[in-house]
C-alpha cells in the first residue's frame, strides 16, 4: 500500500500529464498556489459546475441563479466584517523565513498526539481480538486517557486565546509546547499576528481619485446586495433561494495542499432566505440535501461525513461541514451555515436602505434569516479526481492506471478508434464522431495499437471506446468497451447514441437523488 503522501503526488503528477491541472505560470517558475485548469480539466470543472447548477437552479422553481460582479462597493466588506475579522493568525520562523499559520501549527502538533493515540487503539485491538472495546479502551486505559487530556487542553486553550485575540498567549502556547519549524528544526518564532486575507486592489485611473478595492473573499456578498432586486424582479416568495457560482480570492498565508487551498478559487454558493423561526429546520434540510447530492456521484458514502461546529462564527447560529476522505485525510468540502439575520441586517445598517420581505400571508414585513451551502468547485474537483484516480492490477497480472470519473462528469464521453488506418475503416469511424458530437464530446484517436489507445482512454477517464473493425463494413456495427470492467460489446451504430446517453446524462444521475 503507497502512503497518503505518495498517492497525493500520483494524483498532482497524473492530472498534468492527462492535461487536467497546470501550474499557473510554469514557464516562469509558477506562481504559489494558483492553477489553471487545462483542456481535460476545463471540462470536468465545466460539468461538476453544470451539475450542481442543474441540482440547485433546475430543479428548485423557488431558486433562481445570479451572476455577480468580482468588484463590489468597498463598504461591502465592512458590512459583511470582513476588513474586521477575515483574519488568520500567522506567526514566522526567523531561520527558514518560513511563514506558517500559528493555530495550524498547534493544531498539527495536536494531530500528532493524536496518532498516538491510534497507534494505542491498534495495538491493543490486535492484542485482545474479537473481544476489543473500543468505547471502554478510550475512556479507561491510562496513556490514552492522559494524551486526550492533553489535546483537549491545548485546544482549548488556542481556542481561548484566538477569541479573545491574545496573541501573545498564542506564540507562549508554541513556545511551550516547544513546536518546531518542520523546515528549519528551529524554535526562533517571531510573534504572531493577525493576517488580512483580502487582496486589495485600485479603481480609478488617477491616484489621488482611484478607490480602495478588495477582490472578493467569497461569492456570498454579491447575493446578499441583490436580495431585493431579485426578489422584486423574480416576484420570489419566502421561502427561496438565490444561487450563484463564481471567483473567489483569498491571501492564505499557508496555500501547499494543490487545488485544495488556492489563493484564486471558484465558488459555488446558495443562499436560501426564510422566515425567522424556522431557519433550523431548514438547516437541517438542506444538510440533508447537499449529503444526497454528493451520494449520487457514487463515490462511496464511507468517503463522507458531517463534522457539526461547536464554536460557532459570530453571525451563524449553527454550522456543518460536509468532509470527504481526500488522499490526506478527511477534510472539509463543503459548508452549511445558518446565518441568522446577520448580514442583511448589516448591509441595511450600512447602506441605510431597506432590506426586508413583505409577507403578504402573515402581513408583515421582516429581515429574512438566511441558510447558506457553499462548496469550493475547485475542493469538488480534487475529491472527484482524487477518488477516481486508481490502479489496478489486471488478470494477467499487468497494471492499469484507470480515472474512474463518474460517467456524467468526464470531460471526454467517447473515444472513436478505427483498428487500422486503412480499408475504409477510419471513415466509418470519422462518420461516427460526426453523429456523436452533436450530444456528446467524443474524440477520434487512430495512433499506435488499440490495446495502448484504451489504456490511454482510461488514463483520462473517458468512459466508452469505439472500435470500428472490418466486420463493421459488413454489418455496421462496432465494439463498444467499458471503462471500469473493461467488458466489450458488440452494438448498432445506430444504438450508440442511446447507449451513450443513459449513461451519462444528468437526469439519470439527478434522478438519484
Ligand atoms: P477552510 O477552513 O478550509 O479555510 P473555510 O471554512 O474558510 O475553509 P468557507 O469560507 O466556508 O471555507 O468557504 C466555503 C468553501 O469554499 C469551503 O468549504 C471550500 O470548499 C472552499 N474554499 C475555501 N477556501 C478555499 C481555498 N483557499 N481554496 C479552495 N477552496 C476553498
Amino acid at each position: 500500500m503507497a502512503n497518503q503522501e505518495d498517492i497525493f503526488k500520483k494524483v498532482i503528477s497524473h492530472a498534468k500529464e492527462y492535461g487536467y491541472v497546470f501550474q499557473s505560470s510554469e514557464i516562469y517558475d509558477g506562481l504559489s498556489a494558483v492553477y489553471d485548469y487545462a483542456q481535460n480539466g476545463a471540462e470536468l470543472k465545466k460539468n461538476i459546475r453544470e451539475y450542481w447548477w442543474r441540482a440547485m437552479v433546475q430543479l428548485n422553481k423557488n431558486i433562481v441563479g445570479i451572476d455577480a460582479a468580482i468588484f463590489m462597493h468597498p463598504t461591502t466588506w465592512k458590512a459583511s466584517g470582513h476588513v474586521d475579522a477575515f483574519n488568520d493568525p500567522m506567526i514566522d520562523n526567523k531561520d527558514s523565513k518560513k511563514r506558517y499559520r500559528a493555530d495550524v501549527l498547534v493544531e498539527d502538533y495536536t494531530a500528532k498526539i493524536e496518532s498516538k493515540i491510534e497507534k494505542e487503539v491498534k495495538k491493543a485491538a490486535k492484542r485482545f481480538g474479537d473481544s476489543f472495546d473500543k468505547a471502554q479502551f478510550l475512556a479507561t486505559n491510562p496513556r490514552v486517557v492522559e494524551y486526550q487530556k492533553k489535546i483537549d487542553a491545548i485546544l482549548k486553550r488556542l481556542g481561548r486565546s484566538l477569541e479573545n485575540e491574545d496573541l501573545a498567549d498564542v506564540k507562549a502556547l508554541i513556545e511551550e509546547l516547544e513546536i518546531v519549524c518542520p523546515v528549519s528544526g528551529s524554535k526562533n518564532w517571531t510573534d504572531v499576528k493577525q493576517f488580512n486575507l483580502m487582496f486589495g486592489t485600485k479603481l480609478g485611473a488617477s491616484a489621488d481619485s482611484a478607490m480602495d478595492l478588495y477582490l472578493r473573499p467569497e461569492t456570498a456578498q454579491g447575493i446578499f446586495v441583490n436580495f431585493l432586486n431579485v426578489q422584486k424582479t423574480g416576484r420570489m416568495k419566502i421561502p427561496f433561494g438565490i444561487a450563484q457560482t463564481g471567483k473567489a480570492f483569498r491571501n492564505e498565508i499557508v496555500a501547499r495542499q494543490f487545488i485544495f487551498r488556492m489563493r484564486e478559487f471558484e465558488q459555488m454558493e446558495m443562499q436560501f432566505f426564510v422566515k425567522p423561526g424556522s431557519q433550523k429546520e431548514w438547516y437541517e434540510a438542506w444538510k440533508e440535501n447537499r449529503m444526497k447530492w454528493h451520494l449520487s456521484l457514487g463515490m462511496g458514502d464511507e468517503n463522507y461525513r458531517f463534522h457539526d461546529h461547536e464554536k460557532l462564527a459570530h453571525y451563524a447560529d449553527a454550522a456543518s461541514d460536509i468532509e470527504f476522505r481526500f488522499p490526506f485525510g478527511f477534510k472539509e468540502l463543503e459548508g452549511i451555515h445558518s446565518r441568522t439575520d446577520f448580514d442583511l441586517g448589516a448591509h441595511e445598517e450600512y447602506s441605510g436602505k431597506k432590506l426586508q420581505y413583505f409577507d403578504h400571508e402573515d402581513n408583515e414585513s421582516y429581515v429574512p434569516y438566511v441558510v447558506e451551502t457553499s462548496i469550493g468547485l475547485d475542493r469538488m474537483f480534487l475529491a472527484v479526481f482524487s477518488h477516481s484516480l486508481k490502479e489496478e492490477t489486471l488478470e494477467n497480472n499487468s497494471t492499469r492506471t484507470v480515472l474512474k470519473l463518474p460517467a456524467v462528469l468526464a470531460p471526454t464521453k467517447a473515444a472513436v478508434l478505427p483498428l487500422v488506418k486503412k480499408d475504409g475503416l477510419p471513415e466509418i469511424a470519422h462518420q461516427i464522431v460526426e453523429d456523436l458530437k452533436w450530444d456528446f464530446n467524443v474524440v477520434y484517436d487512430e495512433k499506435d495499437a488499440v490495446g495502448r489507445r484504451y489504456r490511454r482512454q482510461d488514463a483520462v477517464g473517458t468512459p466508452f471506446c469505439i472500435t470500428v473493425d472490418h466486420q463493421s463494413l459488413e454489418d455496421q456495427t462496432v465494439t463498444l468497451r467499458h471503462r471500469d470492467t473493461m467488458e466489450q460489446q458488440r452494438v448498432a451504430i445506430a444504438e450508440l447514441n442511446g447507449i451513450i446517453a443513459k449513461e451519462v446524462d444528468m437526469k439519470s444521475w439527478l434522478v438519484k437523488m
